[in-house]
């Protein structure tokens, strides 16, 4: 069981630790990365205690490095007159 279930949105994001982070009840916080998001990780783990929380996200947001989700424009019918 997770401690509990947080938005991606709801989570801020640290340069210093180039990770997700959400505040733990222990003080320290919990952490999850791009990488791990892309790999399709969605839990968030504190380093001090061992409790984690499961992110809610769009996967698809973390995945335009590895898959490019470029659609083609639609052929539009050229009109000849
Ligand atoms: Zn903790």
């Amino acid at each position: 069981m997770s401690y509990d279930d947080v938005e991606i949105e709801d989570m801020e994001w640290s340069d210093e630790l180039q990770a997700f982070t959400y505040p733990c009840p222990c003080g320290d916080l919990f952490q999850i990365t791009k990488e791990d998001l892309r790999a399709g990780e969605e839990i968030a783990r504190c380093p001090s205690c061992s409790l984690y929380i499961t992110v809610i996200y769009n996967a698809e947001d973390f995945s335009f490095d590895d898959h490019k989700n470029n659609m083609p424009p639609p052929q539009k019918p050229i009109t000849v007159a």
